[in-house]
């Protein structure tokens, strides 16, 4: 089987490992991850998203922190802050920074950031083919009004740095009209067996990702079956602020509400948590077959019997 799957970052990881448990020998996954998180700090492109994938499938990820690499130090970053270089609040080990350095010659050199990404990631079995969704810069920034005024701001700082505490307002994938799908991104769409949505943040993880002119297209006219997890459960984000971000485009924090902003166009299939089972027969009525089964990923094997549930209902 063909296996895509499309992601964000820390939630996506979680789910990739279980994708990847749950497979069988021969099976390929492929991965499109959001770039709408890159940033270039200190004069390195950093790729948070891709970056948090492939430490957590290599194993090498801080489990703790619930990002960077396990055991890295951080005297660089505290040399850049000194010399008031980079975002003092976004710190980056000196493993990671490794990578971000490793990624920012390959692209001096010329190389696209797919070619940068697969030489990165070639380091480490990881077992899934990862493709940036676009080798265009996109940026997430967000509108909003900070004590000094109205401000745009890069995603990662509004995450980061203010938590998303300060109302977003608008959120803007800088660069997005001009991008085009990443090498391989729609070629895995259109020749996968199944494509699964990771429950990802629907918004800025997912949103990007369907924001890539050809990629929205691509899912509503493949002849996979496409379908989607709830980030959702019981009307609530697990391990994130997903919701403040569903606010600000008017999206209920809802599997229901979430599901119906994918769209029956969009989705074949939705998966929710026995605690939203009540939605499963209007959504399945309105065109989104739905059904309700644990989503909480507590171990790498439930992750996989979930992924497993997941390609069966496109399967269906
Ligand atoms: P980020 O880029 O690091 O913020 O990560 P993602 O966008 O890939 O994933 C964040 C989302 O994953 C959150 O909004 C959560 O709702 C969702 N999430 C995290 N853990 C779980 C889980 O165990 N089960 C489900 N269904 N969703 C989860
Ligand atoms: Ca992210």
């Amino acid at each position: 089987m063909r296996i895509t799957v499309l992601a964000g970052g820390v939630g996506g990881a979680r789910f990739l490992q279980g994708v990847r448990a749950a497979a069988e020998p021969g099976d390929e996954i492929t991965a499109v991850v959001n770039t709408g998180d890159d940033v270039t700090l200190a004069g390195l492109r950093v790729c948070p998203d891709l970056d948090s994938i492939l430490y957590a499938l290599a194993g090498v990820n801080d489990t703790e922190r619930g990002w960077g690499r396990a055991e890295e130090s951080e005297r660089v970053s505290a040399e850049l802050t000194a010399w008031g270089v980079g975002w003092p609040w976004f710190t980056l080990g000196d493993l990671d920074l490794g990578a971000h350095i490793a990624r920012s010659a390959w692209l001096a050199e010329g190389l696209g950031l797919a070619e940068a990404t697969r030489r990165l990631a070639s380091r480490w079995p990881i077992g899934v083919e990862l493709l940036p969704m676009s080798e265009q810069p996109v940026e997430t920034h967000v509108h909003l009004t900070l004590p000094e005024g109205p401000a745009r701001i890069h995603f990662e700082e509004w995450w980061v740095r203010h938590r998303a505490g300060v109302p977003a307002e608008r959120f803007e994938f800088a660069g997005a009209e001009a991008s085009r799908p990443g090498p391989g991104v729609l070629e895995a769409i259109e020749g996968a067996d199944a494509v699964l949505l990771a429950p990802s943040n629907p918004v800025v993880s997912i949103g990007p990702i369907l924001a890539v002119p050809g990629v929205r297209e691509a899912l509503v006219g493949t002849a996979a079956p496409v379908v989607g997890l709830s980030p959702i459960i019981g009307g609530r984000a697990l391990r994130g602020m997903a919701e403040a971000c569903l606010r600000t485009i008017g999206v209920g924090a809802s599997a229901d509400a979430v599901a119906r902003h994918y769209g029956p166009e969009l989705l074949d299939g939705w998966l929710v948590d026995p605690a939203d089972a009540g939605v499963t027969e209007r959504l399945t009525a309105d065109g989104i077959p739905t059904l309700a089964r644990p989503l909480l990923f507590s171990s790498v094997e439930e992750t996989a019997a979930i992924a497993r549930d997941a390609i069966a209902l496109a399967q269906r």
